[in-house]
């Protein structure tokens, strides 16, 4: 069987579970796990800290582009880094959730990350999860999945995650942002979400986690036989 780590691209809306899957998947091929929404989270963050205007695309696209980036272990988790800083707690907040959407149609933001994310799936044995990995950041991955769900299900989901980690906001209202941003992140100009049109639509509103990792390992793991 062949040892040769593959680079897997996992995009999807809001919700559709994405981290979660990519996070278990990557465990079990033992490959690294790259969050890309953590990092337009990041650059949402460092605006904010700095008063600088969510639309202000020069200075943005400074900070991404000067913005050292990581993903280190802690504990059980793997958290991101900016400058040597953890943020990943505060990234996590409903206002960084619609910052990160609007400078993520920055082009200038685009740019850098794209750079940053290009860098970290060069090697191979990664799985990269965003909204463009399969499209414009890593076309050439061996494995693309598109992963989606219902609206409402996305949103139940989120709920669920929210509320566990002490957030408090209700269904409709997390549906009525999810669903901003879902048009917001699939009417931009610059990488649009949508699915490659090479990858594997997998739609989980029926299935458990469990059924969505195992299908997307599998088809890993065949794609790793045939090379
Ligand atoms: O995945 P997550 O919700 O953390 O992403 C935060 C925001 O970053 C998304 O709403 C989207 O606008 C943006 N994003 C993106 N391209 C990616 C990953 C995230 O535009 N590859």
């Amino acid at each position: 069987m062949s040892s040769r780590k593959l680079t897997v691209a996992i995009d999807g809306p809001v919700g559709s579970g994405k981290s979660t899957v990519a996070k278990l998947v990557a465990a079990e091929l033992g490959y690294m796990h790259i969050d890309t929404g953590a990092m337009y989270r990041a650059v949402a963050l460092l605006a904010h800290r700095r008063n600088i205007s969510y639309s202000d695309a020069h200075a943005l696209g400074r900070i991404a582009k000067s913005a050292k980036m990581s993903f280190l272990r802690v504990g059980a988790e793997q958290h991101i880094f900016v400058d040597g800083e953890d943020v990943e707690a505060e990234i996590r907040t409903p206002e960084m959730s619609q910052a990160s959407s609007v400078v993520s149609a920055l082009p200038e933001v685009r740019a850098a990350l794209v750079e940053k994310q290009r860098e970290m799936g060069r090697s191979g044995g990664v799985v990269m999860e965003g909204r463009d990995i399969g499209t414009v950041v890593l076309p050439w991955a061996e494995v693309k999945v598109f992963l989606t769900a219902s609206p409402e299900e996305r949103a139940r989901r989120r709920t669920i995650q929210l509320l566990e980690q002490g957030v408090k906001v209700d269904y409709r209202q997390v549906l009525a942002e999810l669903n901003a941003r879902d048009e917001r992140d699939s009417s931009r100009d610059l990488a649009p979400l949508k699915p490659a049109p090479d990858s594997v639509v997998v739609d989980s509103t029926h299935m458990s986690l469990g059924e969505v990792v195992d299908k997307i390992v599998e088809l890993v793991r065949s794609k790793e036989r045939l090379l």
